[in-house]
């Protein structure tokens, strides 16, 4: 059990992905895993009942804990009333406004002058019922943010570090894969939760330095190419491709990049679909 945990215990709830982390050991290691933050601010997406909160509580610069169930939320602010570098935001992570909470303070900035956020950290042990879309959140809203460590299922923390060509790789890859390093550090058992869940889980680190450049593309085309190519999952590059291009410019395209039609987007190194993307970009002109 959590040294300090709240001694007055609401229910977990099931739906809200509540499995608490049983042991500090555990926890220790999630935190380690971010590194030096003490100069930082750290975003904590679902601290429950504190088991993350109380060891980055005295780490880090300024920690904002966004906790959707009320309950939790009020016994945290309570628990941390003392803390003035911790803050508790009851709310969605899905929906809350990180550009308030990131971006730059009304009036705060003077004309011609553009805002460099200070980039933080983001840590959380996720519900699994919404894991994928707090992800492409975060990556949607990078800028904000220097590295992730979240704790995810075994298996999407497979699939976010899987190599192209394997049975893993998929849109969830390429996509987390295009915005920094992706690095699975470490697998969990159910009993290290309480209740625990029915499958293991493992915590991934993302280390946020997108590659649009070295890809020669922008995020803003590239992301949805990358939704276009593995559009049906086991169709070929081709038929889904040729939904949106045109035939010929289709297999000029593949020609010029060296890539097969009869090839699936699984197979696909970021940097020959970036290549076959340029190509279509050149010959759609
Ligand atoms: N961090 C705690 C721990 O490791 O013991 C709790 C982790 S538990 C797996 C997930 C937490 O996320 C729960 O406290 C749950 O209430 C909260 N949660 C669920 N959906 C959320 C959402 N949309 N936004 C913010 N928090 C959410």
């Amino acid at each position: 059990m959590t040294k300090g945990a709240a001694t007055h215990r609401s229910p977990s709830k099931p739906k809200l992905g509540q499995h608490f982390l049983a042991s500090e050991a555990a926890a220790l290691r999630i935190v380690e895993a971010l590194g030096e933050v003490s100069q930082g601010t750290v975003l904590e997406i679902g601290p429950g009942r504190g088991a993350i909160t109380e060891l980055l509580a005295g780490r880090s610069r300024r920690l904002i804990a966004v906790e959707l169930d009320r309950v939790l939320a009020a016994q945290l602010r309570m628990k941390f009333a003392a803390q003035p570098n911790v803050e508790v935001i009851e709310g969605d992570i899905l929906k809350i406004e990180l550009d308030t909470v990131f971006g730059p303070k009304p009036g705060s900035l003077r004309p011609g002058l553009t805002f460099t956020p200070e980039p933080a950290y983001v840590i959380g042990n996720l519900p699994y019922y919404i894991t994928s879309d707090i992800l492409l959140r975060l990556l949607e809203y990078h800028r904000y943010f220097s590295t992730l460590v979240i704790m995810v299922q075994k298996e999407v923390a497979d699939r976010l570090a899987a190599s192209p060509g394997s049975r893993d790789y998929g849109l969830l890859s390429a996509t987390a894969q295009s915005y920094g390093r992706v690095e699975k550090l470490f697998t969990l058992p159910p009993g290290a939760f309480s209740p625990p869940p029915k499958v293991h889980s493992s915590v991934v680190r993302v280390t946020i330095k997108p590659r649009w450049e070295s890809l020669r593309v922008t995020e803003a085309d590239f992301i949805p190419f990358l939704k276009l190519s593995f559009g049906q999952k086991r169709k070929t590059l081709w038929n889904n491709l040729k939904t949106r291009y045109d035939k010929d410019v289709l297999r000029a395209a593949l020609a010029q990049s060296s890539v097969k039609p009869t090839v699936r987007a699984e197979a696909l190194p970021l940097e020959k679909a970036a290549a076959l993307f340029r190509a279509l970009k050149d010959g759609s002109c």
